[in-house]
């Protein structure tokens, strides 16, 4: 490849901008011609394409967001959207794309790369939902502001309500709920990945009480339900009232923590390497420290893993 392009697509996260910064500078360093899509996959189909330099992503590493701006983008869902965009790349002589988003984002650079683009996918989504990498781009960091949230409500719970139901983000994946719960010693994490008894939950939270705990955090990934409709449950079953805070898209800003620019740069500079290299059709993850290439074909069909061990120590822990 020669000339290669970088979008970002799907719901934006935090080191985004790290990893247009990191696919940017590394193409040019190795020789290429770099450009930009503004707008995902909608921008590539309307033809907003420009060309990249090394100034055009200065100051970008410590920002939240994307310059690139994301879009939903249905007409890309059809054959004829994505030849569009196909078209568009060929015209100016690109080759390869880099596509950072979620899971509908790779769906998509399969297409792509169907139809002879060859294509990277970096993870770029807060829900670390994607399978054959351990950690995506803004996991960390929506993580590090629900722990931060937590923090705070325990400052007020502990002199006033006893009780807190925090709703945070993950319509399918529990894992924002679970490693912000134990990081913030949650007394109670729900994901849709493990069913729940809430008599249990109730009954468990009213003993503990009765056994002096002078707080208690429930923390309720989306995808299981409204916060308020568990604190209604609750209620019901043992009287306590708990108080409900949903964090909603407040976790989806704000700057990048160093592990997720750390890993924006190594996934940034490992796809354009592997461009390079004549690799197509590929997603980047990184498993145990190493950075991997999975099919991007295998990757959309399948799902990630749950990680019950941590969940059971979080159990373990919350006593
Ligand atoms: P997140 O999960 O973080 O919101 P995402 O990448 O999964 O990110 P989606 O809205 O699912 O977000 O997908 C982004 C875009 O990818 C869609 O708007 C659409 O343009 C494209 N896309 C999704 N699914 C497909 C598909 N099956 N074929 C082609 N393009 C697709």
């Amino acid at each position: 490849v020669k000339k290669i392009a970088v979008l970002t697509s799907g719901g934006d996260s935090q080191g985004m901008n790290a990893a247009v910064r990191a696919v940017v500078r590394s193409g040019l360093f190795y020789g290429l011609e770099v450009f930009a899509v503004q707008r995902g996959y909608a921008g590539l189909i309307n033809d907003d394409i420009r060309e990249m330099d090394l100034r055009s992503v200065g100051d970008i590493i410590q920002r939240g967001g994307t310059i690139l701006q994301t879009a939903r983008c249905k007409e890309f869902m059809t054959l004829e959207g994505q030849q569009k965009g196909a078209e568009n790349l060929r015209k100016r002589g690109i080759d390869g794309l880099v596509v950072i988003g979620g899971d509908g984002s790779y769906q998509g650079a399969n297409k792509l790369s169907q139809l002879g683009i060859k294509t990277m996918g970096l993870p770029g989504t807060i829900d670390n939902d994607i399978p054959y990498t351990d950690l995506t781009i803004g996991f960390d960091t929506a993580v590090s502001i629900v722990v931060d949230a937590v923090n705070k409500l325990r400052d007020t719970m502990s002199s006033h309500e006893r009780s807190s139901v925090v709703e945070v983000m993950g319509r399918h994946s529990g894992d924002i709920a679970l490693y912000a719960g134990l990081a913030s010693g949650a007394e109670t994490i729900l994901v849709p990945e493990v069913p729940f008894d809430l008599d249990e939950v109730a009954s468990r939270m009213a003993s503990n009480f009765e056994q002096g705990k002078r707080h208690s955090i429930i923390l309720v990934a989306e995808g299981v339900g409204k916060g308020e409709d568990i604190a209604n449950a609750i209620t019901e079953r043992n009287g306590i009232e708990p108080r409900v805070t949903v964090l909603g898209h407040i976790q989806r800003g704000g700057a990048p923590t160093h592990n997720d620019r750390v890993l924006a740069g190594r996934l940034g500079d490992f796809a354009v390497r592997k461009l390079i290299e004549g690799e197509s059709g590929k997603a980047c993850g990184i498993i145990k420290g190493e950075l991997v290439l999975t099919d991007i074909g295998t990757v959309v069909n399948s799902k990630k893993e749950f990680n019950m061990e941590l969940y059971e120590l979080a159990k373990r822990l919350s006593q």
